[in-house]
């Protein structure tokens, strides 16, 4: 029989997730599907019918390194199937090391997993999602799971059963820890976005977008150039090929042209609201609704009317 299928993910908003991707991959190889939480117990945030708690010394979730090596000193001793790993910038550290340090197949990010000939296969978009890739390895191995990409599994806590490891001391330390403007997971797994682009200004007229983000309950994201080029918004906001690829009920673009690195990412979407005043930005192409007009307009009189029931 094949080892357990182990899922992981340092985020909480994602764990559900990973760990559904990880019990449909175990049904089809009819093995066990394991939850993987690494120092911490949060019983009510998983998901899958058997947990491990991976204990260590050391911070495990805080340093990509000790958590690769807290996964490692488990599979050493238990072997396993497929390591199936939500994707964040920390997890997606995780695997590499983890499929590194195995010498194992790692078939990095992707959305749809299946088994074939007992080998794993995951389903990625490449060009912007123009071409779908199919990239397979021998078992076991690692996979990355891209949020979104399976609705996370009824929210039951499964018995837990603890596992001490030893882990030896990181290479690196943490020096500084600064709290972002909202965690990574969070645009990933909002039901609504509001994403601003170059069409503003100057970044304090970003309030504007803030504040429809308020009246619809939403998470505020961002094309590229606000976050990599100005600076205006963290990292963790900026949206599409680079960025998160998000996949709410609702997203609300603000002067975003459209291009094809910024639609990679928001595709997935429910429904998508443009508003620009070019009538002609490639983002009326992919939008479900579409407004022409002065973003400084047009949204504080949307805010308004939304404020207004
Ligand atoms: C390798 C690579 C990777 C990239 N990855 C990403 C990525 O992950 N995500 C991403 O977003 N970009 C990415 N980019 C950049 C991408 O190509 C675009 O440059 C970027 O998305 C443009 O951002 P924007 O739409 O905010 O700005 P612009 O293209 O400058 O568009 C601004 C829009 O605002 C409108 N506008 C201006 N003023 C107003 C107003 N007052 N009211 C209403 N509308 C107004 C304009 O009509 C225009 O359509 C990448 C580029 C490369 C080369």
């Amino acid at each position: 029989m094949t080892g357990a299928v182990l899922s992981y993910s340092e985020s909480p908003d994602l764990a559900g997730e990973v760990a559904a991707a990880g019990q449909e991959v175990a049904k089809m190889l009819g093995a066990e599907a394991v939850s993987l939480e690494l120092d911490e117990v949060s019983p009510g945030l998983l998901t899958a019918n058997k947990v491990v708690l991976v204990k260590g010394e050391l911070p495990l979730e805080a340093i990509a390194d000790s958590a690769a090596a807290g996964i490692l000193e488990l599979v050493k001793a238990r072997g396993f199937g497929a390591l199936l790993i939500a994707e964040t910038r920390f997890g997606t550290i995780v695997a590499a090391k983890v499929a590194a340090r195995l010498r194992v197949g790692s078939l990095g990010k992707g959305k749809k997993l299946r088994v074939d000939e007992g080998r794993l296969v995951i389903e990625r978009d490449v060009y912007g999602g123009r071409f779908t890739a199919t990239v397979a390895s021998r078992l076991p191995c690692v996979a990355v799971v891209q949020a979104g990409a399976y609705e996370a599994a009824d929210a039951s806590p499964g018995p837990a059963e603890s596992v001490a490891v030893t882990v030896g001391e990181p290479k690196v330390a943490i020096t500084q820890t600064k709290q972002g403007q909202q965690g990574e997971a969070g645009i990933k797994s909002a039901l609504k976005i509001v994403s601003a682009g170059r069409g503003f200004a100057r970044k304090e007229d970003l309030v504007i977008a803030q504040d429809l983000a308020s009246a619809l309950g939403a998470s505020l994201g961002c094309s590229r150039p606000l976050s990599s080029d100005l600076g205006w918004m963290g990292e963790e906001a900026h949206i599409g090929l680079t960025g998160a690829y998000v996949h709410p009920q609702l997203y609300v673009a603000i002067g975003i042209s459209g291009q094809l690195q910024h639609v990679a990412g928001i595709k997935d979407s429910k429904v998508i609201v443009a508003i620009n005043k070019d009538a002609h930005a490639p983002i009326f192409q992919v939008a479900d609704y579409g407004i022409v007009g002065d973003l400084y307009e047009v949204v504080p009189a949307l805010t308004k009317a939304l404020k207004q029931g």
